[in-house]
């Protein structure tokens, strides 16, 4: 990929997603594969101003000998190193940008059961150092393909052809790839924002979905709960930060148990290494209680069973069908792009920052209040060229939020 593009990007992750400011510290995640990458990012954390820069550096296949050799025990404890990384992310509260890079069946073969527990056994342990520092440090995730993950994308391709391909669409979907990013996103920006502004005006308190696919499906939202678009501020309204590269939704969290009727999936769902594919979820009573997949049944069927909230919704996301990746007709295998391509659900975890007075509230009172808890958290698209979103609002009043699969505003 053409270097001066490549830097450009860099400067977009930087100064638009986390944001650096003057005397701040930032902490890069990023494959060994993209070390390339990842220093360009860096060089453009210090021109934007940044105290200092660290790299925390993942491998793939290290991941993989871990989960083959080293015990359950022993991967689903945090020991001192690891909690001294938490100690100091709540201390420094640096930047923290993640490059994704990896390989979406990097870890197919791999026992799944393992894989779930030492996940979820992890989250569970980090939560209270996480608690700590949520909605307080700025946050970026943006792509940086590696060649695995190019192959997947791209199988008929030669490997430096497809890395080449890969490379393209994700600065095309990510508004880098012609003129000056960080402008872009500006304008992108502004227009998600009086989306945004528009969708909180409604005061809805339900939503309609309905599609020639069989889609028919009504969802309760929390009375109070906002709709949030593109940049976040980090708490106290100081700073403005980009936590995904791309972005093309407008979401909110629904209210937990009031969900009913069926949706039809648009798009194959990507999940632990396993394509789900051509898959329905029936909801009762906000729950969901029957799926069905041609491919990957039981993946999806896992998903359910994660604990107590991952058979309920967290996520209810707008997004055009004409937006930028669903045009690209790509399947990235990755939730930051392909969640970006349609209207989706979440199943799992909500966005308790939504609740207004959040910051007084706490966890534990919005959760009471209907706003989902888990430690899943999976998006699954079920937005097509024919989906209608009706919203209705605190009157009863029915005002079209979607036809013909985008705004009808
Ligand atoms: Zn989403």
């Amino acid at each position: 990929m053409d270097k001066k593009k490549l830097e450009n990007y860099a400067r977009l992750i930087a100064v638009s997603g986390g944001a650096v400011q003057k005397g701040q510290e930032v902490y890069i995640t990023s494959s060994t594969e993209v070390a390339y990458f990842a220093e360009m990012v860096a060089k453009q954390c210090y021109l934007a101003g940044a105290s200092r820069v660290r790299i925390k550096w993942t491998n793939e296949e290290l991941d993989r000998l871990n989960y083959q050799y080293a015990d359950e025990e022993n991967l689903s404890t945090l020991n001192e190193l690891d909690k001294g990384e938490q100690e100091y992310l709540n201390a420094a509260l640096p930047v923290m940008i993640y490059l994704e890079s990896d390989d979406p069946d990097g870890l197919a073969g791999v026992d799944g059961g393992k894989l779930s527990r030492v996940l979820k056994a992890r989250k569970l342990a980090i939560k209270p150092f996480r608690a700590k520092r949520e909605n307080r440090y700025q946050w970026c995730i943006a792509g940086a393909p590696g060649m695995a993950w190019a192959k997947k994308v791209y199988p008929d391709l030669a490997p430096e052809e497809a890395l080449e391909a890969l490379w393209t669409a994700v600065l095309k979907v990510s508004r880098a790839f012609e003129g000056d990013p960080v402008k872009n996103w500006e304008e992108h920006e502004a227009d998600l924002k009086a989306r945004k502004a528009k969708m909180n005006s409604f005061h809805l308190r339900r939503l309609v979905y309905k599609s020639s696919n069989g889609t028919d499906f009504s969802v309760g939202l929390i009375p109070g709960v906002i709709f949030e678009a593109g940049g976040e501020m980090t708490r106290g309204g100081t700073v403005l930060f980009q936590p995904n590269i791309p972005t093309e939704e407008c979401f909110t969290t629904p209210m937990k148990g009031d969900a009913e009727g069926i949706v039809y999936a648009s798009k194959p769902l990507s999940y632990n290494g396993t394509l789900i594919e051509d898959f329905s979820v029936r909801f009762e009573k906000g729950k969901a209680v029957e799926v069905h997949a041609k491919k990957g049944q039981e993946a999806l069927e896992s998903i359910l069973h994660i604990d107590e909230g991952s058979a309920y919704l967290g996520e209810c996301a707008l997004v055009p069908f004409d937006s930028p990746i669903n045009l690209s007709n790509i399947l990235f295998f990755s939730t930051l792009y392909d969640e970006n391509a349609a209207c989706h659900l979440a199943l799992g975890r909500g966005f308790e920052t939504l609740y207004p007075g959040y910051d007084e509230l706490g966890d534990d009172e919005v959760h009471k209040r209907g706003m989902n808890t888990s430690t899943s958290h999976v998006d699954f698209m079920i937005g097509n060229r024919d989906l209608d979103i009706t919203g209705i609002d605190e009157n009863g009043k029915e005002i079209p939020i979607f036809r013909h699969g985008t705004w009808a505003f």
